[in-house]
């Protein structure tokens, strides 16, 4: 199945795209802000639109991949989508999908929207996924063609999933990046070389995000102390020697802290034979 898209936005997850389409043969028609970009495109085959109007009308399937919504917004204003199967791949907000599929299913569109879990040097290898949701009848349709850049996770007919997908692994990810980063606080005045640490930090996170399946498991349940082998009475005594470890190395505990408040909290709601999945109810506003 190599069946003609159009592809707006050539920026460093566009170029991306477009090559990967290219390379398994698509018929591409490709449009940028910037024409600029354009040129390493047109070179292997791709058709240059100068502008959007046209590049929409020339394929049934359209993917954008610009800055944000605001620039999708920007970019289709005015452009006739009847008919059209419009992906959105701009990284957005779950309430901005929803507000994208809105508009454009008004304007006779069928809409999905997308969350890359890549960034541009994994597209179109094997590590590389993309979660949609919205329109089935879309996802259906255009599967092979969307399959072709990175691997596909449709979760659901919610225009928002995808993005609060995204999202949520993002903010893991986040908060993940917080403990690296105040563990190299830690060690910075040390003799210990941070290459060292990274391939220790790297193995011990690996090990412990499994527990990631505890806490699914208590939610799912309701039964927080399940299988707790490390409960909040003995973690939050940890904490106050983490806190003591911050000091004396002269490093700023403002990255743990937040986190160890809730816990704080949820300890002296009369919670310690739990682990931390009380604390997602603590967040929950
Ligand atoms: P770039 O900054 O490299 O490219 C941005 C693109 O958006 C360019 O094509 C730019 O056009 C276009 N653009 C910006 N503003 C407007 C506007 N007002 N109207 C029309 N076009 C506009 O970003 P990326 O390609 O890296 O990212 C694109 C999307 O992919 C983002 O939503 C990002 O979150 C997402 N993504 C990126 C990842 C990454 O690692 N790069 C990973 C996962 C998702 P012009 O050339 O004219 O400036």
């Amino acid at each position: 199945d190599t069946s003609p898209l159009t592809l707006l936005g050539l920026g460093a997850m566009g170029s991306a795209l477009a090559s990967a389409w290219l390379t398994a043969g698509h018929d591409l028609t490709v449009w940028n802000r910037t024409p600029g970009r354009t040129a390493p495109h047109a070179a292997r085959g791709a058709v240059v639109a100068t502008d959007v109007a046209d590049a929409v009308a020339a394929n049934g399937l359209v993917v954008a991949c610009l800055l944000d919504d605001r620039s999708v917004r920007a970019t289709l204003d005015g452009v006739d989508l009847t008919g059209k199967d419009l992906v959105n791949l701009t990284t957005s907000s779950p309430g901005e999908a929803r507000a994208l599929a809105e508009w454009a299913t008004a304007r006779g569109a069928r809409f999905l929207d997308g969350g890359i879990m890549a960034v541009p040097p994994m597209i179109g290898t094997p590590g590389a996924y993309v979660f949609y949701s919205g329109s089935a009848e879309a996802f259906d349709a255009h599967r092979d063609t969307l399959a072709v850049p990175a691997a596909t996770n449709y979760v659901g007919e919610d225009p928002g999933f995808a993005a609060l997908h995204d999202v949520a692994l993002l903010s893991a990810m986040t908060g993940m990046f917080a403990g690296v980063t105040h563990a190299f606080a830690l060690v910075r005045k040390e003799n210990i070389p941070p290459r060292d640490l990274a391939g220790l930090l790297s193995g011990y996170l690996t090990a412990m995000t499994g527990y990631a399946h505890g806490i699914a498991e208590h939610l799912a349940t309701g039964d927080y102390t399940a299988g707790v082998t490390s409960n909040l009475a003995m973690m939050t005594q940890g904490n106050a020697t983490l806190l003591r470890t911050a000091e004396e190395q002269g490093v700023s505990p403002e990255l743990l802290t937040p986190f160890m408040r809730l816990m704080r909290q949820r300890l002296d709601d009369g919670h310690g034979d739990e682990g931390t999945t009380g604390v997602v109810d603590l967040l929950l506003r």
